[in-house]
């Protein structure tokens, strides 16, 4: 058995259970039939079995990352393939690259940028953020006409010269395809800590259908929030405040050089989101900083009733 064949199976049986759990003790939907050994793929809702573990069958359940590996994340649960394909590294590239182009704007040590250089002649090159904030340009011998490149040289060196006109290659990031990769960051998040207690919730189907569907405008992608956040409260909490209570995922991303927290709220069973976000939006616009009532939970929601049913009744009562 392989490293990841070995991930997979302890996934698959960690939810997988989970599963039957709350079967067993009649919180699944009626419209839900399951058997004990099932898996339900997170995004498209299509029933796994263990024999789905085989990566050689047709769409087999495939270990999913959240945050992205490459922002500092790990794999904690399993996508069926076709799932994880889809949603995958196209959208998570938008964010990765957005962070990037954040820690240049912010001046982090070693943060670099792509652009132009224009001194009577143009000439591609990039700034390279040094100790310090300092920036230096750098040019590009592969990206140059040889020429050209000896003129601006020539240029620079002359008496007299001005700083040069630098302006950075446009963005290629996708704000859409950003906001839907930090929204599905929250959704797994989410899963991974709650499991099947109440993802098969209607309000869960828009998250669902937004993430397959980048291009439409299913669920409102103004739900995600910027640190600073209290460090202590990563993880899934609830935000907690009357009428504004929701769930909250709220991750760190890593580039290379930067951290950053993030938080996105969604639903609790039932209940619409967009108020809850057009309230924290207008307080975060007044006092500048994110302030509402949070709370963490130690509770283990994929294998105690208890945990389970003081969630539900939470729900519930708020609906
Ligand atoms: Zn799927």
């Amino acid at each position: 058995m392989s490293k990841g064949d070995k991930k997979r199976e302890f996934l698959f049986n960690k939810f997988s259970e989970n599963l039957y759990f709350l079967e067993e003790n009649g919180i699944l939907p009626k419209e839900i039939e399951i058997e004990k050994g099932d898996y339900i793929c997170p995004i498209c809702l299509d029933k796994f079995t263990k024999e789905d573990l085989n990566q050689e069958v047709e769409n087999p359940l495939s270990l999913e990352d959240a945050p992205p590996k490459s922002l500092g994340g790990s794999q904690i649960l399993l996508t069926c393939e076709r799932c994880n394909n889809r949603m995958g590294k196209d959208i998570d590239w938008h964010l990765t690259e957005r962070l990037k182009e954040m820690d240049f704007h912010e001046r982090i040590s070693g943060a670099e940028m792509k652009g132009k250089f224009t001194l009577n002649v143009t000439v591609n090159g990039k700034i390279i953020v040094e100790e310090n904030g300092i920036t230096k340009a750098h040019l590009s011998e592969k990206n140059n006409n040889p020429e050209t490149l000896e003129k601006y040289i020539n240029i620079i060196k002359g008496k007299g010269v001005k700083e040069p006109y630098w302006e950075p290659n446009p963005t290629r990031v996708d704000s859409k395809k950003l906001q839907i990769a930090i929204i599905k960051n929250a959704y797994l998040l989410m899963f991974e800590r709650f499991g099947y207690a109440f993802i098969f919730d209607k309000e869960y189907d828009r998250i669902r259908e937004q993430l397959l569907n980048p291009e439409s405008d299913i669920y409102p992608l103004d739900c995600w929030f910027k640190g600073p956040f209290p460090e202590e409260r990563i993880g899934v909490p609830f935000l907690t405040e009357n009428n504004m209570e929701s769930i909250f995922a709220l991750f760190r991303l890593s580039t290379k050089l930067s951290h950053r927290l993030f938080g996105v709220v969604l639903p609790l069973s039932g209940a619409k989101i967009e108020r809850t976000i057009l309230e924290l939006k207008n307080r975060f616009e007044k006092e500048k900083k994110f302030s509402v009532e949070m709370m963490s939970f130690d509770d283990n929601y994929l294998t105690s009733l208890e945990s389970v049913h003081l969630l539900l009744n939470y729900m519930n009562n708020r609906n």
